[in-house]
């Protein structure tokens, strides 16, 4: 754990162990946080925001800057952390490390961005304006499936803006989530700015959500754990901002051009092994092609390379836990015996390589309907449903039918259809011609319903991380009327 610019064990001096998903062999010890942890790294935090709040934007853009431009040197190793904490295949790895330095550069050019407002005063010989300032501490919360970046997006932003950090990555992908650190750490961040403290949800991320000098919860992972969170800052008034779960539908119109639709839709189901917020986990496909496009969609996916990530020809690899390639397994049971029917996959792999590791085969239900539960709850697993539908308008009303909202997409080369999709989905990110996934700094993400609400990326992120302070100058030097207006 980095606490106050040291890297320190537990108080408690409690560990477990980190396992690679592709071998269920522990490949390291991580110190398990307590309440005591939590106290230590707020308190850092607390005390190095005054000075970091008064570094000039430019001057904290510059450390940022910095460390994304570190991790462009450093990708394959970093990436390598990645592949072995968390069971990604290495070119999605470097993919989603790459992403990570990418946000940090980008958020780097925030600092020349941060405009405020100057409003013509109502009165004479007043001047009146808004300024921005940091929040405090931000506590950015983050799950296992995209580490690096997702803890980029929280840290970046909050760091450029003038906040002190402390950062609680998932338990599965905790180490992965320290080299992050290390790399802030090497680029001489001053002591306190950003604390790590590792350990389970339920005592550090409860004990840092409790913690009521914290300023801004950026969280991200399951809709359960956010509205929990959202529960416990309701009180406080504290800001947030909740990046939750995705059922995302990925619509195929009769125009499209199948074999294209097809390989995106291989890509947004199962990248990732499928644990993505924004995988395509419900395909709605228009009567007249479903039978083709299913019939290729699950060929593909039984062709897919399925092993170790550190392999630079493997496409999926292992989920990341025994307890996640469980719950892929048992929602392949309950699609079976709901009656859809199985069309590629359906279990785990018998070979002694992949019997050790937490490997699901990418997994094909044709002939979904909605209501069934492999179509209503968010898998995070290489599991992804066919749902026919009559007509596009159909395909919106079932995409629709969810009770999340992140991310969507629509395959056509039909102008009328696409923005039928645009305007019509309720969601936070529509894709055209494009998978579910694969989001760009740049542009705002997150999502609608139980997906959550707040942006990230993009400049709106600065409206999180910032409070604006309204400012009024009298320079008149002289008495007022008490009952002044605007017309007296
Ligand atoms: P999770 O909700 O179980 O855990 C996320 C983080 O919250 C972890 O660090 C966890 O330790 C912490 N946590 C758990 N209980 C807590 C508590 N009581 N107080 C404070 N913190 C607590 O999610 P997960 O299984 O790690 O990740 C998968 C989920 O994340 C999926 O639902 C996925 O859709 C979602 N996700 C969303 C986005 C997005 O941007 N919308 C991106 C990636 C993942």
């Amino acid at each position: 754990m980095y606490i106050d610019g040291e890297w320190v064990r537990s108080s408690s001096g409690q560990e477990f162990g980190a396992v690679n998903p592709a071998t269920g062999e522990e490949f390291d010890r991580v110190p398990k946080g307590n309440d005591e942890d939590v106290k230590a790294a707020v308190d850092a935090a607390a005390t190095a925001q005054k000075a970091w709040r008064d570094t000039p934007a430019a001057q904290r853009a510059d450390y940022v800057l910095k460390a994304g431009l570190l991790i462009r040197e450093t990708l394959d190793a970093v990436a390598k952390v990645d592949v072995i904490n968390v069971g990604k295949p290495i070119k999605e790895a470097r993919r989603e490390v790459g992403n990570a330095a990418t946000a940090a550069i980008y958020f780097s050019g925030l600092a020349r961005r941060m405009y405020s407002n100057v409003v013509d005063s109502e009165q004479p010989k007043k001047f009146t304006m808004t300024v921005r300032r940091p929040v405090g501490i931000v506590g950015v919360i983050t799950p296992w499936n995209d580490p690096a970046s997702l803890g980029m997006w929280g840290i970046a932003p909050a760091l450029v803006t003038g906040n002190t950090v402390v950062f609680k990555p998932a338990s599965n992908s905790a180490v992965i989530s320290a080299e992050l650190v290390k790399v802030y750490e090497k680029v001489g961040l001053p002591k306190g700015v950003l604390n790590m403290v590792t350990g389970g949800g339920g005592e550090v991320g409860e004990a840092l959500i409790r913690n009521r000098k914290v300023g801004l919860t950026v969280f991200t992972g399951e809709s359960s754990t956010g509205r929990h969170i959202a529960e416990v800052n309701a009180p406080m008034f504290r800001k947030q901002v909740m990046e939750l779960g995705g059922k995302n539908a990925l619509i195929v119109a009769d125009d499209a051009e199948i074999s294209v639709a097809v390989h995106a839709a291989l890509y947004a189901s199962f990248s990732s092994a499928g644990q993505k917020c924004t995988a395509a986990s419900r395909i709605i496909v228009e009567k007249g092609i479903v039978d083709k496009f299913s019939r290729a969609f699950a060929e593909g996916a039984s062709k897919l390379v399925v092993g170790n990530g550190l392999r630079e020809d493997v496409e999926v690899g292992p989920v990341v836990s025994r307890s996640q390639q469980k719950k892929s397994l048992e929602y392949i049971e309950s699609g079976t015996l709901d009656g859809a029917v199985l069309l590629s996959g359906g279990g785990v792999y018998e070979d002694p390589e992949r019997k050790r590791g937490y490997f699901v085969k990418p997994t094909v239900f044709g002939s979904v309907t909605n209501d069934m539960k492999i179509a209503r709850d968010e898998i995070f697993g290489p599991v992804t449903s066919i749902i026919p539908a009559k007509s596009v308008d159909e395909a919106i009303e079932i995409a629709n039918d969810t009770e999340y909202g992140l991310s969507s997409a629509i395959y056509t080369k039909d102008i009328g259809n696409m923005f039928k999709a645009i305007n019509g989905i309720d969601a936070g990110m529509t894709f055209v011609n494009q998978g579910t996934v694969g989001p760009e700094v740049g542009a705002p993400f997150g999502g609608v319903k139980s997906s959550g609400f707040g942006r990230e990326l993009g400049d709106e992120a600065i409206e999180h991380f910032t409070e604006k302070k309204t400012v009024f100058i009298d320079y008149s030097y002289s008495d007022r009327p008490w009952y002044f207006t605007p017309s007296s």
